[in-house]
């Protein structure tokens, strides 16, 4: 399912944290959004999710405005966002923590074994560890247990913020594998990330993010080879 942004701006109390941004996320398609620290990425993901509301501007899915919804409507309209941070609830089992994720969505009895049985099928780990209490799992962990949880509800777009922050370089890597085989089973994945080199090795396109704007839109290729980018997120010159 398409995902656009057109002409967005938010802003906190009086800031202003977001100008005019647009971008879009074509159907089963990956975008790696790139930035600095504070350069606007959490709060686009919020207001696309419908957890901040815009100022001004449209997001549509697949074509349909949802721009103004609240977060649970635009969820029912096949979104899930993962936040940074992973929001866990820690004391409760990896297992327990994926039938939260299903609360609301109306799958009961066989469906919900199927469904858990895929996101198990995604990170063995998490059926090895379904019956642990999931905070007592290493970050990497948490984060697959994140990402199943919002994937059990079979999203048909997946937003997700900064998924590799604080976690072990095998673990990212293993993450950043599944985002990229989901896309090509068609979801639609928007992911903001820090770690632009490996955002950008998985990524079909690529957006990049400064002061609240989005200063290029290229392929994922184009932006990994461009001298600019590379100087500037890539750590190489
Ligand atoms: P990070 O990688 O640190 O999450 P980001 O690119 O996601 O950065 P945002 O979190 O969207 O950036 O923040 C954009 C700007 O808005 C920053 O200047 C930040 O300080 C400010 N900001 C974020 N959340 C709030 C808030 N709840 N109230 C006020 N200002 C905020």
């Amino acid at each position: 399912m398409n995902l656009t942004v057109r002409g967005l701006d938010a802003r906190y109390g009086s800031t202003r944290v977001l100008h005019d941004v647009s971008c879009e996320v074509p159907d089963g398609t990956m975008v790696a959004m790139i930035g600095a620290n504070g350069a606007g990425k959490t709060t686009l993901l919020k207001c696309i999710a419908g957890l901040h509301r815009p100022d001004r501007g449209e997001v549509t899915l697949g074509g349909t405005p949802v721009a103004g919804l609240a977060a649970h409507q635009v969820a029912r309209r096949g979104l899930c966002l993962v936040p940074a941070g992973r929001q866990l609830f820690g004391e409760l089992t990896v297992e327990e923590n994926l039938l939260v994720g299903l609360h609301g969505t109306g799958v009961h009895g066989a469906a919900v074994a199927r469904r858990l049985d895929a996101a198990y099928a995604l990170f063995p780990i998490l059926r090895e560890f379904a019956g642990r209490q999931s905070g007592l799992m290493s970050g990497g962990q948490q984060q697959m247990l994140a990402i199943a949880r919002a994937l059990v509800r079979e999203p048909e777009v997946l937003l997700l913020d900064e998924p590799s922050l604080g976690i072990a370089p095998l673990l990212v890597t293993e993450i950043l594998g599944v985002l990229r085989r989901l896309a090509s089973e068609g979801v639609t994945i928007l992911l903001a990330e820090q770690n632009a080199a490996a955002a950008l090795a998985i990524a079909d396109y690529g957006v990049v993010m400064e002061n609240g704007t989005i200063t290029r839109t290229d392929t994922a290729a184009a932006l990994l080879a461009d001298e600019d980018v590379s100087r500037h997120y890539l750590g190489t010159s």
